[in-house]
């Protein structure tokens, strides 16, 4: 059932005011998969009265002012992307779409989204609090490096004048705040819950605080306190064991708590079971394009242990992987059967790795104390529990359901752990992928794959092998579609040249080639900004040049006649122009042909 996002909407529940009301920059789709539905329905859940206000004008405060003054709190997010992410290409070039926006157009929400909400909703409701969260929020609570002005910017707290902030998943953090706030407590002495950040002027206010990292001003004037102040965060993303840290902003401090716990199975059962409509709010008129990209996808979990450089997601969501029972995953498909406009096939099931689910540290002792960012690199851990078969099982229940045609597993899976789950693999191969299985090395050169914590060539070649015999075995015709990224810190020209000769040796081709974007808050972007592994305190070499960036993408797509211009520049520029003969040899089709998976 969806929730007010209109004054009236809200008076035909009998709720003459609100609780909380959300302000996001994602139109409204009630669908778990979306941060702000999930919480909002969360919290109704809870006994809140709760709306929602989607994509507001931000010219003026009027649109903010839609739902009337809440009792507790507004809560902002800037949608399921960083604002800045969805609106600008890697080269920092406008796009001219959103998928989260009916009709797929530009421009229904601002650039830093976060702050420019909290300052319309200030400007309406000086006195009400404003809590500030989501990936958006949630990435940029240091002191970080923006790419899009090319400068460390403080806190995002600091920035938006927001009364908190909440990073991570929210569910405990604001159901938390909203319950305390409902006993009475006062907002402003709400500084202790797990998964939230907030101001301090330092003395009493930051004494739990053991760890304090180089402050805001440090870290914008030197690389290699900004590489130290990494260093200092990292370990302290497990919740179980991390500690408060402290960072100096001017004459006043920076406090974050450790992050959220886990959700345990029962309670993430419990959110997936709230009643989510699965649409778009009946006011829209246009097809939202992510919505029509996730609304018939299942999430079987959250977390992921990969911990990959590049990737929001460990960051985010968290390192611990909360699998949803077998039983709540068939129960949401039973639901998804009985609407009208489901045919019969699911789009996705998976999480932010597909091949996770179910898995988990298997030494609870170890793991209260674990300080590792990966739980995979540089090898997986001996206590990693990695067995794929209750993934493997969930997968063959899921196609037995009724009503259900095809199931397909588009969520991106590591395979370096499909070497270990061969049942997983078997069913995947079998019925989930329809002979594209579409994988993510990233690169293949040991120095660019250490640096981006990913699996080398080795194990990439040990998977083509494994993949090969099982689609022998299988009696299929397989193809795999690798992904890649070029311009990641750490990689040369030749470098690619490496990984586009052999490509062309292993007979596959990409499809397309994601151009590294230092998005905030990463480890990769921490090298990008200072050119330092902040682990290791070593120089690292970072493509910065817009030429540079042109020329590795353009070795990856060498196949294409259009890219062979580029293609000899970049050879001749890293003195490579003998690979020449042997990387476009054979590639005289034109570029349809070209984009056809190479069969292995
Ligand atoms: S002890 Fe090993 S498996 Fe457990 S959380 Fe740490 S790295 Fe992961």
């Amino acid at each position: 059932m969806f929730l007010p996002i209109t004054i009236e909407e809200a008076r035909k529940r009998g709720w003459a005011e609100l609780d909380v009301v959300f302000v996001t920059g994602d139109a409204y789709i009630d669908h778990p998969a979306f941060g702000v539905p999930l919480l909002a329905h969360w919290l109704e859940f809870h006994g809140f009265r709760v709306g929602i206000i989607p994509q507001p004008d931000w010219k003026t405060k009027e649109p903010f002012m839609a739902l009337g003054r809440p009792r507790l709190f507004f809560a902002v997010s800037a949608g399921a992307m960083d604002s800045m992410v969805a609106h600008y290409t890697p080269a920092r070039k406008l796009r001219r779409d959103d998928a989260y926006t009916p009709g797929n157009r530009h421009g229904a929400r601002p650039n830093r989204a976060t702050i420019v909400y909290t300052s319309r909703l200030k400007e309406a409701y000086k006195d009400v609090p404003v809590v500030i969260g989501g990936i958006e929020a949630s990435l940029r609570r240091f002191a970080h490096y923006d790419f899009w002005e090319d400068r460390v910017r403080r806190s995002i707290l600091f920035d938006a004048k927001a009364d908190l902030l909440v990073y991570g998943m929210g569910e405990r953090p604001l159901l938390e705040l909203a319950e305390r706030l409902r006993r009475g407590e006062a907002f402003g002495e709400i500084t202790d819950i797990r998964g939230t950040a907030h101001i301090g002027r330092g003395g009493f206010e930051t004494r739990p605080c053991k760890v304090e990292i180089p402050s805001c001003e440090d870290v914008a004037g030197d690389r290699m306190k900004y590489a130290e102040a990494f260093r200092l965060i990292s370990p302290e993303q497990n919740p179980f064991c991390a500690q408060p840290i402290a960072q100096r902003h001017g004459d006043r401090y920076l406090v974050c708590n450790p992050p959220s716990l886990p959700l345990t199975e029962q309670e993430l059962d419990f959110v997936y079971a709230l009643p989510f409509a699965r649409a778009p709010h009946p006011s829209y008129k246009e097809p939202i394009p992510a919505c029509e990209q996730i609304k018939a996808s299942i999430t079987t979990h959250r977390g992921c242990f990969g911990g990959c450089a590049f990737c929001a997601i460990t960051h985010h969501q968290g390192k611990t992987i909360q699998s949803r029972s077998a039983a709540s995953i068939l129960d949401e498909i039973k639901r998804l059967t009985e609407l009208t406009w489901f045919h019969g096939s699911i789009s996705d099931i998976g999480g932010p790795t597909a091949n996770m689910y179910g898995l988990r540290c298997g030494n609870p002792k170890a793991q209260a104390q674990c300080r590792k960012g990966s739980c995979l690199h540089p090898s997986p851990c001996n206590h990693l529990i990695t067995d794929g078969r209750r993934g493997a099982e969930l997968l063959k229940r899921v196609r037995a359901s009724a009503g259900v045609k095809h199931v397909a597993v588009s969520s991106g899976v590591r395979y370096d752990l499909l070497d270990r789950q061969p049942e997983y693999l078997k069913e995947l191969l079998a019925h989930h992928v329809g002979g594209l299985l579409k994988i993510a090395p990233e690169h293949i050169e040991e120095k660019v794959t250490a640096l981006m914590r990913k699996p080398g060539k080795k194990e990439f070649e040990r998977f083509l092998a494994h993949f090969k015999a099982e689609s022998a075995r299988l009696g299929k015709k397989q193809y795999i579609l690798p992904y890649f990224i070029s311009g990641h810190p750490g990689c040369t020209l030749s470098d690619m040249v490496e990984l586009a000769l052999f490509l062309k040796r292993n007979g596959l081709r990409v499809e397309q080639v994601q151009d590294f974007t230092p998005t905030p808050g990463t480890l990769s972007t921490s090298i990008y900004y200072t050119g330092i592994d902040p682990f290791t305190g070593k120089e690292v070499y970072v493509p910065r040049s817009d030429r540079e960036k042109r020329l590795q993408k353009s070795l990856l797509l060498c196949h294409l006649p259009e890219e062979r211009k580029n293609v000899l520049q970049a050879l001749k520029a890293c003195g490579r122009e003998a690979a020449a003969v042997e990387l476009l040899a054979g590639f005289t089709s034109n570029s349809k042909k070209a984009l056809t998976p190479a069969t292995k």
